[in-house]
């Protein structure tokens, strides 16, 4: 159950009744999906897609992974009902094209089910010079933010996946997670597919693989551990050393390695390397703090600290395990940014650089590594419930949860299941991405 009173209230039908005559938000609770990723993961589930130059392709995919593929006439008044509509504009490059959102959409909508999904597939505007294809990408934007605010209320969600030409091979991944209950608090998102090499997987992704997580004493950290572990990963479960008895007992609890280290530690690359037994395939960056202070206030230990843990050790630590060879061909590379990196935040200028140069860092090691089949990817969590966001005032707390399309804070486990998804073999066409991960929060939107 989450911290969230609201939330707890409206999932009860009586609780949803009295919240709504008094006029209080009434967020629909969220359908996450529950256990180890299976081959199924669509199954029981039904999806309508349009006629687009991948129509077939999308449908043999829905229909390999357990779901239905219904077709949904523009007439259907018949009350069937669906769990997600997906929309290929992949073939739309003018402004009269944009009609067949219209044409699609307006006659399904309400045929969408609560916490159902819309994923648009698209080409992105950078790959064009044309420029009223530029017009035609980019409108899908805007679109699909502005679906995803309206399905918001009833859970849905909404989001787009542009498609480089020639990275059509690569697309299962990203839909299989959007279409999937494991994608609930992700909405109005983009992801750009650039290519890659290697298929996707569809039962325990990481067996076999030795998967790094700093920060994993708890919070999202915790979270992503034992979401790394169920998919068939040994994990290295890094935190500071005063959180030695947490480490040991989840290490123990998980089959992993325990190790206590501070991550700004010079010799770090070192030891993780040699705690992983030579080899990491998954490095997942999630330590983080933060010390709060408006700017004129800020002491410099403030704000050197939030930038050594946060940035610094970040990219001290990845070059040291490139430089020596630890992160093998397929590897993967996930760090943890944040909306207060994107949107800026009152006593948050160290906190905000320090994630901001996070997504720098994810663009510019996404483009380098992509020719070494390595993908470098970034989730940017926005409002999640945690001891970092117990900490923030109640009214703030509040208005922090509230401001987002799906009327509510996420879980640990939201966050830890997008880490697993790009760290996953079906995320091998994604370089540079910054995943939000958010309910499509109004913050930096
Ligand atoms: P948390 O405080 O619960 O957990 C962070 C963990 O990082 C702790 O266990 C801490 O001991 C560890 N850590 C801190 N400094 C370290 C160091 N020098 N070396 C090794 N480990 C260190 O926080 P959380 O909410 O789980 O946050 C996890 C990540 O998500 C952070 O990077 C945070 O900035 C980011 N984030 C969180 C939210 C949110 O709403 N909770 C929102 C945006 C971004």
């Amino acid at each position: 159950m989450s911290g969230d009173l609201i939330l707890n209230w409206s999932s009860n039908p009586t609780g949803r009744k009295l919240m709504g005559a008094v006029g209080l938000p009434t967020p629909q609770p969220l359908d996450r999906a529950e256990g180890p990723w299976s081959a199924g993961a669509l199954e029981g589930r039904s999806a309508c897609v349009n006629a687009g130059p991948h129509a077939d392709v999308l449908s043999s995919l829905i229909s390999g992974w357990g779901g239905a593929v219904v077709d949904l006439g523009p007439e259907a008044e018949d009350g069937t009902k669906v769990h997600a509509l997906v929309f290929d504009a992949t073939g739309m490059d003018s402004v009269g094209q944009l009609r067949e959102l219209y044409d699609f959409f307006h006659p399904r909508i309400r045929s969408l089910r609560r916490c159902g999904r819309v994923v648009v597939l698209g080409r992105s505007p950078d790959d064009t010079a044309d420029v009223e294809a530029m017009a035609a990408r980019a409108a899908l934007v805007g679109f699909t933010k502005s679906v995803a605010k309206e399905l918001g209320r009833k859970g849905g969600t909404a989001n787009l996946v542009t498609l480089s030409e020639g990275a059509e091979d690569q697309l299962a991944g990203p839909l299989h997670f959007l279409l999937s209950q494991r994608s609930a608090f992700i909405s109005g998102q983009s992801l750009h597919v650039s290519g890659g090499e290697g298929e996707g997987t569809w039962s325990a992704p990481l067996a076999g693989k030795t998967v790094l997580v700093t920060g994993s004493a708890r919070g999202i950290g915790e979270a992503t551990a034992r979401r790394m572990a169920a998919e068939g990963a040994k994990v290295v479960v890094l935190d500071i050393p005063p959180d030695e008895a947490a480490i040991h007992a989840l290490a123990t609890e998980l089959g992993g390695i325990p190790l206590p280290l501070d991550i700004t530690d010079a010799s770090a690359a070192d030891k993780i390397v040699e705690a992983a037994g030579g080899r990491v395939d998954v490095v997942v960056h999630n330590a983080g703090i933060t010390r709060d202070k408006t700017l004129g206030r800020m002491a410099e230990g403030l704000w050197d600290l939030t930038l050594e843990v946060n940035l610094a050790s970040v990219l001290r630590v990845t070059e040291g395990l490139l430089a020596r060879g630890a992160i093998p061909r397929g590897g993967r590379i996930v760090l943890v940014s944040s909306v207060a990196g994107i949107a800026g935040n009152t006593g948050q200028t160290n906190y905000a650089a320090s994630k901001a140069g996070i997504m720098g860092l994810t663009h510019g090691l996404g483009a380098r590594l992509a020719p070494e089949g390595v993908a470098v990817n970034a989730v940017a969590p926005g409002f999640i419930e945690t001891r970092l966001t117990q900490a923030i005032p109640m009214g703030i707390r509040e208005v922090g949860r509230r401001l987002a399309n799906l009327n509510q804070g996420g879980l640990p486990v939201d966050i830890a299941e997008a880490i697993v998804f790009l760290s996953s073999p079906g995320a091998a066409g994604l370089h540079g991405n910054v995943l939000r991960v958010c309910g499509g929060n109004l913050l930096g939107a």
